[in-house]
This record gives structure tokens, C-alpha cells and sequence, in this order.
């Protein structure tokens, strides 16, 4: 092949790479909330975005204290994700702070919200919804719609890339489902140290019992804990578990005190880092359900 050929072919091979949409424009910035959020965009969007979330994985969004640099991340997104249900209490403040010309896709549009349980801070609804698969799917359609929207040369990408993450989700659901209903029904029954669990009990007939007064923003009172032992020897709780957002030494002193088996780490509010147990919000299910079998399943 002639030196001139081989120019040719790089020159043409060159420009058919800088022409294809992928590689012709820069990512979509899409800013989310939390680490599960982020993960859920990453699904949907593909190459085409780039996902920052504002709260890292293992971070708390109940007690987060925005950043001059989320300011920045949020004025420079072309698209802003949030959860809504009043999880993230200082959102709104840092979205006018920011002067972001970005639309907001609240992820959690179209649930059926169930109310808070009193132990938490949160505002009327409980907004870890996130916990029911079914939920995850209305997100995951939101987000797709907003990509869309933002993006609509990637509809196509956006649409292909939001079906095969639902089939995964129909997977996953049909798992879980089978896994919890392995366990004894009345040993379906665990202490959580913040009550985030609403969802998955409500859809996979679970109970989870949040320790009265306890959430990830206030300690636990000597008189609330000695509540808890009572309850869980009296109802007879099977086991107790700890949160990757929580203080673990609560629970570690209930189960201590209370007999009650420890069970190991849940994921709640927030993914792991990349790579661990829970570094996506499908291993993070399989994850809490794996928890629960262990400690349930006799
Ligand atoms: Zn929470």
C-alpha cells in the first residue's frame, strides 16, 4: 500500500471518528444527588453523559452540607437529577444558589409515597422509594425522559439503554422476591438504626422496626436504647443490622445487650465505592437481600 494510500485511509478513518455522534460532541453533565441516582443515569445514559453525584458513595444526604464546588458542578450541568420526597432538604437553596440554567428531573415523579415513619427527620413522605424495585423503574423512565429531553439526538441510545436496565430491574425483582420468600414469615422482622426500609417491607413483606427517636441525625438517649432491648426481646426480632450511612456502635450495643443476632452491613442511602459489595444499585439489592438471608434463614 502507497504511503499516499495509507494517508488517505488514516485522513478518511479520522473524520469518520470526529462525524460519529459518540465522539463529536462532548458528554452530557448530568449532576445527581446521591451515589444511587448517579448510577441508575449512568445506566440509562450511557457514553453519551458524564455523571457526577453531589453526595459520595457512603455519604449521608440527610446531614449533607453543600460545597462551593457543588455550586460550580450544578451551574456548569446540563441536566440535574434529584431524588424529591424532601430527601434532600438543601437542593432547592443550592440549585438558586448555583444560578444553574440546567431542568431538573425529580427521579422519584409518579410513586405512590408512603408516609414517613415519626422516627425520621424527614419531611411527611418517606423518601427512600428507591428500596422498592417497581419504584426504580418509575426513576429510571423519568431519567430516560429527561435525557431525552436534554439530549434528544440520543433518543435512540437513551430509549435502547433504558429497556435492557428494566429487564435487568424485571430480573432482579423476580430474585429478591424469591430470596425473602425463603425466609420464615415470622422471622421477617429486623431493627434497622434508621428507618429507610418502608418500601422493601411494604413490597416484599418485610417488617423493619427503626428504634424509636433514632435517625442519622440524633443519638439515641440511654432511655431509647433500653426501649429497644425490651422490644426486641419482647417481640422476639430475630436480628439487628447496621447502615453504611450510620453510626454502627448503637446497634452493636443493642444486639449485645439484647441477645439479638448482628446482622451485617446494609446499604440504604447510598452505594458503596465502585468496585465493593455494593458499588450499583443491583449489587447493593443483592447485597441487603444476601444480609438478610444470612441472618434470617435458619
Ligand atoms: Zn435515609
Amino acid at each position: 500500500m502507497s504511503r499516499r494510500l495509507q494517508f488517505i485511509l488514516a485522513a478518511g478513518l479520522a473524520s469518520l471518528l470526529i462525524a460519529s455522534p459518540a465522539t463529536a460532541q462532548s458528554p452530557v453533565k448530568v449532576v445527581a444527588t446521591f451515589s444511587i441516582l448517579a448510577d441508575l443515569a449512568r445506566n440509562v445514559g450511557g457514553d453519551r453523559i458524564a455523571v457526577t453525584s453531589l453526595v459520595a458513595p457512603d455519604g449521608d444526604a440527610h446531614v449533607y452540607a453543600p460545597t462551593p464546588a457543588d455550586a460550580k458542578q450544578l451551574s456548569d450541568a446540563q441536566l440535574v437529577l434529584v431524588n424529591g420526597l424532601g430527601f434532600e432538604g438543601w437542593i432547592a437553596r443550592l440549585i438558586k444558589a448555583s444560578s444553574t440554567k440546567a431542568p431538573t428531573v425529580t427521579a422519584s415523579t409518579g410513586v405512590k409515597p408512603l408516609k414517613a415513619a415519626d422516627a425520621h427527620g424527614h419531611g411527611e413522605s418517606d423518601p427512600h422509594a428507591w428500596q422498592s424495585i417497581a419504584n426504580t423503574k418509575t426513576y429510571v423512565g423519568n431519567i430516560r425522559d429527561g435525557l431525552i429531553k436534554a439530549d434528544p439526538a440520543g433518543r435512540a441510545t437513551y430509549e435502547a439503554n433504558a429497556t435492557a436496565y428494566l429487564a435487568k430491574l424485571d430480573a432482579l425483582e423476580t430474585e429478591v422476591k424469591e430470596a425473602i420468600a425463603k425466609i420464615p414469615a415470622e422471622r421477617r422482622r429486623i431493627i434497622t438504626t434508621h428507618d429507610a426500609f418502608g418500601y422493601f417491607g411494604a413490597t416484599y413483606g418485610m417488617t423493619f422496626i427503626a428504634p424509636a427517636g433514632v435517625s442519622t441525625e440524633s443519638e439515641a438517649s440511654a432511655k431509647d436504647v433500653a426501649k429497644i432491648i425490651t422490644q426486641i426481646k419482647k417481640q422476639k426480632i430475630p436480628a439487628v443490622f447496621l447502615e453504611n450511612v450510620s453510626d454502627p456502635r448503637l446497634m452493636q450495643q443493642i444486639a449485645k445487650e439484647s441477645g439479638a443476632r448482628i446482622g451485617g452491613k446494609l446499604y440504604s442511602d447510598a452505594l458503596s465505592a465502585p468496585g465493593q459489595q455494593a458499588g450499583t444499585y443491583l449489587d447493593m439489592m443483592r447485597s441487603n437481600v444476601r444480609e438478610f438471608s444470612t441472618a434470617l434463614v435458619m
